[in-house]
């Protein structure tokens, strides 16, 4: 344990699996009251029961739908009330929908996944920033002004590959939006990256393979040459993504805002 988050309220939405889970485990380590959003609350409520069984700040677990404002709103209230300001927020909480052409795209699955990972992230960012810029709140406990807000996109928001027109869409437009909610939230003190995974060993892509299936489904993904080849030919572990969202969220990213930091092995260059 140390103290890079000490006293600060950081929410990550997605909070209860994969990347999320692992950002709510390595923020608490650093001294954050942790929020998990989930729209699977009892996976939320089982990340702040192992942060609270460990010893670690008390936290908070939100059942959530991101994709609908006013649950987003409720638990913006529940935050309030329990913490009362907003250090951190990580806009993680994700999905895919089948690969396949535009031509075969039809209207539900476009409000699906805009809903969740483009609406979702704006949403967030709506009901929590004016927590965030609280100028009345104490800062005794905070090294920082406002806060720090750090989207996950994906690496395919800057990548051309077939069948992932909708995905691709809804991170390139996370990356955008990064850029633009830098500029408007940076007199309140509040910084906003970007980070864009390749790939990382979770559920979302493993799904139900284990052991060596699992295995040998992510190394013909990212073997250079492969569909999602990068230069060290491997998938990221969680905890990989986990410090970075932290690097982001914390004062040592003090003098970077509007950014996406690649944190794909070199995906982004071969
Ligand atoms: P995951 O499926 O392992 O976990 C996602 C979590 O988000 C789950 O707990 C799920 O219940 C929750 N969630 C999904 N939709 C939600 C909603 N509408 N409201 C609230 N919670 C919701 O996924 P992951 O691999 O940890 O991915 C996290 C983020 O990282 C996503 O935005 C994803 O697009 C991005 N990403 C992942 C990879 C990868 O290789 N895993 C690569 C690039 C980008």
């Amino acid at each position: 344990m140390s103290d890079r988050l000490a006293g600060d309220v950081a929410v990550v939405t997605g909070g209860g699996a994969g990347i999320g889970e692992a950002a709510c485990l390595r923020f608490a380590e650093e001294g954050a009251h942790v929020v998990a959003v989930d729209w699977d609350g009892e996976a939320a409520r089982e990340t702040v029961e192992t942060i609270e069984r460990a010893g670690g700040p008390a936290g908070l677990a939100v059942e959530t739908d991101v994709s609908d404002e006013a649950a987003v709103e409720s638990m913006a209230e529940a935050v309030a009330e329990e913490f009362g300001h907003v250090d951190v927020l990580v806009n993680n909480a994700g999905i895919r929908v089948d690969p396949k052409p535009v031509t075969e795209a039809d209207e539900a699955s476009w409000d699906r996944i805009l809903g969740v990972n483009l609406k979702g992230y704006a949403f967030c960012a709506r009901h929590l920033i004016p927590l965030m810029a609280d100028e009345e709140r104490s800062d005794a406990s905070n090294t920082r002004d406002g806060g720090a807000i750090v989207n996950v996109a994906s690496v395919g928001a800057g990548w051309a590959r077939p069948g992932w027109s909708q995905y691709d869409a809804t991170k390139g437009a996370v990356v955008s939006m990064t850029r633009d909610m830098a500029c408007d939230h940076a007199e309140q003190g509040i910084r906003v990256n970007a980070v864009s995974p390749g790939w990382v060993i979770t559920d979302y892509h493993v799904g139900d393979r284990t052991g060596e299936e699992a295995e040998q489904f992510v190394a013909a993904k990212t073997t250079r040459g492969g569909h999602d080849g990068n230069i060290l030919q491997r998938a990221a572990r969680p905890g990989e993504l986990a410090d970075a969202l932290l690097f982001l969220a914390s004062e040592e990213s003090s003098f970077l805002t509007g950014v996406e930091v690649p944190v794909d092995g070199g995906a982004s260059v071969v």
